[in-house]
C-alpha cells in the first residue's frame, strides 16, 4: 500500500502529539514531532548562552547543531550533540525559547530541511505549526487541530502535575496564550490553516475519539486511491 505523508498542525496542547503518535501506532507510520527540533535548537541556545537576536550568533549555534531523532513506541527521542535531551526539553523555559528562536530564519531553514528530509520516503506523521503550508505543502492529508485555550490550559497543566512537575494554572494558560500568539502572528511559517486541511475540534474529544476520526480519514483517502 502506498505511503502517505499525514501533516498535523495547530497550537500548543490541541492533541496533535498524543494523537499522532497513536495514530502512526495504529498503521504502522513513524511519528515526527517537529516542535521537539525546535525545541533542541532553544536548549543549545541556552547551553551556549545564546543571544538570538543576533543572527551571527544563531548562524553559528546551527551550522554546529547536531539532532538526532530515533523513534520509540512512546514517541520521540531527541538527542542533542548525542545527548538524549527528551525530557530537559519539556521545560517550561524551553517552551518560551522554542517559541522565540523558530522565528529566526536560519534555524527554520536547517530544521525544515531535516524535516524533510526525514519525511521524504512517506509513512510518516509529522506535527508542528507549518506542515501542511511550508514543509510538505503536497502532503495527501493535513489535519489542523484547535481546541478552546482553557481546555488546551487544562491538559497541559494535567500533563505536568502527572509528571511531578510544578505547575500553576494560570501561568501555564498565560505561556500558552503568548505562544499562540507568537506563533501565529510571525512573519515566517506563521501558525496558519492550510487551505486543504481538515480542521478539527479537539475540546468535546477522547484521545481515542481522536485517533478514531482521523483514522477514518486516512481509511477513506486509501480505500480511494
Ligand atoms: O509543538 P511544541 O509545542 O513542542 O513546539 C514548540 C515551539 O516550536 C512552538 O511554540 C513553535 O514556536 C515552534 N514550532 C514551529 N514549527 C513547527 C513546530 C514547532 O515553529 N513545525
Amino acid at each position: 500500500m502506498k505511503k502517505i505523508i499525514i501533516a498535523i498542525d495547530g497550537p500548543a496542547a490541541s492533541g496533535k502529539s498524543t494523537t499522532a503518535k497513536l495514530l502512526a501506532r495504529k498503521i504502522g507510520y513513524v511519528h515526527l514531532d517537529t516542535g521537539a527540533m525546535y525545541r533542541a535548537c532553544a536548549l543549545a541556545a541556552k547551553r551556549h548562552q545564546t543571544n538570538i537576536d543576533d543572527p551571527s550568533q544563531i548562524m553559528k549555534i546551527m551550522s554546529d547543531i547536531k539532532i538526532d531523532i530515533q523513534y520509540s513506541n512512546n514517541g520521540n527521542l531527541i538527542f542533542l550533540d548525542g545527548e538524549d535531551v527528551s525530557e530537559e526539553i519539556r521545560e517550561p523555559d524551553i517552551s518560551r525559547l522554542a517559541s522565540a528562536i523558530s522565528a529566526k530564519r536560519h534555524v527554520r531553514e536547517k530544521m525544515v530541511e531535516l524535516q524533510r528530509e526525514l519525511g521524504k520516503s512517506g509513512g510518516v506523521i509529522v506535527d508542528g505549526r507549518d506542515i501542511g503550508t511550508v514543509v510538505f505543502p503536497n502532503a495527501e492529508l493535513k489535519f489542523f487541530m484547535i481546541a478552546p485555550l482553557e481546555i488546551r490550559a487544562q491538559r497541559r497543566y494535567q500533563e505536568l502535575l502527572a509528571n511531578n512537575k510544578k505547575a500553576n494554572f494560570q501561568e501555564v494558560l498565560r505561556e500558552l496564550k503568548e505562544r499562540d500568539l507568537a506563533d501565529s502572528s510571525r512573519v515566517l511559517a506563521p501558525l496558519v490553516p492550510a487551505k486543504d486541511a481538515i480542521q478539527i475540534d479537539t475540546g468535546d474529544l477522547s484521545i481515542d475519539e481522536q485517533v478514531d476520526l482521523l483514522y477514518g480519514y486516512y481509511q477513506n483517502l486509501m480505500v480511494g486511491s
